[in-house]
């Protein structure tokens, strides 16, 4: 074998490039995963690392359900960096209307096998003190957990190099062929198969892709280590991701193991800055206090922002390309990137392995999006 062919060539270092790139690895394949900038740098280092189970729609479910399977298995491989934290989740109802939405979720978790636990308002009082008083009432999902994204994606690159994978870092790729990819740097690198699996970076690499940039903030606090136990969401949160047409702020907070608070979160389409607006921040803190009086004690210590890769139908693309048949694409995760990348890169290995895989492939296949993605070649 010369010194560039792989049986892969994985764009991108993100998260689900690297799960992506574990998992072929792993399957004996010779990989090369090209990172443009710095392995876990991308969305990956901007998320809040919250691995949770979603029913937005029956795909997301499976998804997400297939994922948090996957994540428990790895549990004691993580190295203590991943800061797995399973905390647990717990979606705060306002008012009666979210109440009735508590007991809707419960249902459909329940129906499908996910253990979950309605709280009223003193249950909720309990479980987080810090809540403001008032509020109708919970669902609790104790099997949701956290992790620190960036160095998840550091462990699936480092478990895919032990396993023979070559890592170029630091090097953009420029363009696709159908059997190789350019660098900027002038260098090819041949493969029978290449991934996209640069996240919101990735319709740069191919056509027309389906997928565009979604802003969000993020801002951490100083170390106050008794304040929350799990991570809390409002169910409000549900209208702010489905909103498409406007900015929006949703109540999002999380307990970090270090024991400072990272607090979400927003949501905007049509921007391209990554610059910190001061007028986002100010309303996720407000909405945050809103819940959490005693946040406004607290010192913040530094707000970022990142992009999600949105699809218009929420879900991610996941397999080949309808057009180039060596082409694969693993990309626009939207706000669950991190919790289904390891779903993500196991359906990846099993379609191209010929393999049935372990949930229906169909709702995340690229070609449900025909006509509009076409590779530039
Ligand atoms: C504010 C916010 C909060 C979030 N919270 C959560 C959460 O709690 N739970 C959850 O599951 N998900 C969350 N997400 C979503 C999650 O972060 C993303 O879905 C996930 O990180 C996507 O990973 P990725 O590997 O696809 O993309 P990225 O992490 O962006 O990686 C793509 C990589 O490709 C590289 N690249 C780009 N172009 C090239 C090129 N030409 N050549 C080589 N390399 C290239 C980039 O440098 C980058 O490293 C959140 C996202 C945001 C923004």
């Amino acid at each position: 074998m010369s010194a560039n062919v792989y049986d892969i060539v994985v764009i991108g270092g993100g998260i689900v490039g690297a799960a992506c790139a574990a998992e072929f690895a792993a399957e004996g394949l010779s990989v090369a995963i090209v990172e443009a900038r710095m392995v876990g740098g991308g969305a990956t280092a901007a998320g809040m690392g919250h691995l949770v189970v979603m029913d937005d729609s029956e795909a997301q479910f499976a998804l997400t359900r297939y994922s948090q399977v996957l994540w428990n298995e790895l549990r004691d491989e993580l190295p203590s960096e991943v800061e797995h934290d399973a905390c647990g989740t717990i979606w705060v109802a306002a008012d009666d209307e979210e109440m009735a939405e508590v007991r809707r979720k419960e249902r459909f978790y329940s129906e499908r096998g996910v253990s979950v636990e309605v709280l009223d308002a003193q249950a909720l009082a309990e479980a987080e003190p810090n809540l403001r008083r008032g509020l109708a009432g919970g669902l609790r999902v104790p099997g949701d957990s956290v992790i620190y994204p960036p160095c998840a994606a550091q462990f699936f690159v480092g478990r895919a190099q032990a396993r023979g994978a070559k890592l170029f870092i630091g090097r953009a790729v420029e363009g696709l062929k159908s059997e190789s990819v350019r660098l900027r740097d002038g260098t090819s690198i041949s493969a029978g198969l290449v991934v996209n699996a640069a996240g919101s970076w990735s319709p740069e690499l191919t056509n027309d892709l389906s997928v565009k940039k979604r802003k969000g903030h993020l801002v951490i606090t100083d170390r106050y280590p008794d304040f929350l136990r799990h991570q809390l969401v409002e169910l409000g949160y549900l209208k702010s991701a489905h909103s498409v047409a406007s900015d929006s702020v949703a109540f999002n907070i999380q307990p970090r193991t270090t024991g400072q608070l990272l607090i979400g979160s927003s949501r905007q389409y049509d921007v391209d800055d990554a610059r910190v607006e001061n007028s986002i921040v100010t309303r996720m803190l407000s909405r945050a206090m809103d819940y959490l009086p005693g946040l406004g004690k607290l010192s913040a210590l530094r707000a970022w922002t990142g992009f999600r890769a949105a699809t218009p139908d929420k879900l991610p693309l996941i397999g080949p390309h309808d057009e180039h048949e060596r082409l694969y694409l693993a990309t626009g995760h939207e706000g669950l990137g991190i919790t289904t990348s390891v779903g993500t890169a196991k359906l990846l290995v099993d379609q191209i392995m010929n393999r049935i895989p372990a949930i229906p492939i169909q709702p995340y296949l690229p070609s449900r999006m025909a006509p509009e993605t076409t590779a530039r070649v």
